[in-house]
């Protein structure tokens, strides 16, 4: 980090700010200028305030040199991360499928999209039985219960489960479940965030609606400093202007992300674009941006589902979508 202080500056305010920078444990490098002093701080900044010095009266600005994030920033860490779930791996080249409705509904809509899902090629299964609605009067999902009709699916095909937790509360009940999907609305729950760090799972951690790249590498760094480095980061679209689409699918995350952490990216084209029409353009651009993985909505009926029927996918279009992956993928490797 790299502090330039005003010219004529105050001795008392100067001898202040460095001795309590000394007292962080930072190393000082001063050098004078012809007209302003330059300290140059070496050290752990990751806890300095910045916002705090750039307001002190004598500081002219003040730049950090290295990202605020280390367990998540590929500076520290230049191998790609690999994240094992049952048979599928994400990430350093590993493209995982993960495919499922919206919500859980029934034991039959569940088992029977699971099983659809197994022979089409997904790794993995999603279902949402806790889930976000903008209206409370909207279908909430089933719950516990939800989770329940979830692991029969896992029992019946195979398929690890991603799934979502909304609140703390709900954890112990998530104990067999394979990947803890954070929601978007929950990106900067930091409580739950801190709690899921010394959980020893794979987070499924989607970008906030109006989050910065920083802010969602920040939100990845609060789960990495409790000890777990499982998080897989999602891509879903953030508020922007537009309205022909749900949100606007920031493509450009996915080489941002890769080179700034070692973490996998994956792209959830369903919720970014709000219309099953736009799935595929948006998952074949994904992944030939690079993308480790899509989570994709696909219902067995979508006009009958209880939740974003408008942009799931039926089994037969996730088929065709899966067969267009796998010839973009060989065309890329
Ligand atoms: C979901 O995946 O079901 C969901 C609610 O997504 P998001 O948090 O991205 O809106
Ligand atoms: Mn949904």
């Amino acid at each position: 980090m790299i502090i330039v202080l005003k010219p004529n500056l105050d001795q008392k305010q100067y001898e202040n700010l460095t001795m309590w920078l000394r007292n962080m444990n930072l190393e000082l490098h001063e050098s004078d200028g012809l007209y302003s002093k330059i300290i140059g701080l070496v050290g752990d900044t990751s806890a300095v305030d910045t916002d705090l010095i750039g307001a002190m009266e004598i500081v002219e600005s003040v730049k950090r040199i290295h990202e605020p994030y280390k367990a998540a920033n590929r500076k520290y860490h230049p191998l790609d991360t690999v994240i094992e779930v049952g048979a599928a791996k994400i990430g350093g080249g590993n493209f995982c499928a993960i495919a499922g409705p919206c919500s859980v509904e029934t034991e039959e809509q569940i088992c029977g999209i699971a099983r659809d899902l197994k022979s089409i090629g997904a790794q993995m299964l999603r279902g949402g039985a806790f889930k976000p609605r903008t209206s409370p009067y909207s279908f909430q999902g089933l719950g516990v219960d939800g989770l329940g009709l979830l692991l029969k699916a896992r029992a019946e095909t195979g398929l690890p489960i991603v799934t979502e937790i909304m609140d703390l509360s709900q954890l112990p009940a998530f104990e067999d479940i394979d990947v803890i999907q954070v929601g978007a609305r929950n990106m900067q729950n930091f409580q739950m965030l801190k709690e899921l760090g010394k959980v020893r799972k794979p987070i499924l951690l989607k970008r906030g609606l109006s989050n910065t790249i920083e802010e969602w590498l920040m939100s990845a760094e609060y789960v990495m400093a409790g000890g777990n480095g499982n998080v897989i980061l999602c891509e879903r679209g953030i508020r922007t202007f537009e309205t022909a689409t749900r949100n606007t699918l920031d493509l450009s995350a996915i080489p941002v992300v890769k080179e700034l952490s070692h973490l996998p990216i994956i792209v959830d084209p369903s919720h970014a674009t709000g219309h099953a029409k736009y799935v595929e353009a948006m998952s074949l651009a994904a992944v030939a941006a690079g993308a480790d993985g899509l989570i994709i909505e696909v219902h067995n009926n979508p006009t009958a589902a209880l939740c974003d029927g408008q942009q799931s996918l039926t089994p037969e279009a996730f088929r065709k979508l899966s067969g267009k992956i796998d010839v973009l993928r060989k065309s890329m490797a």
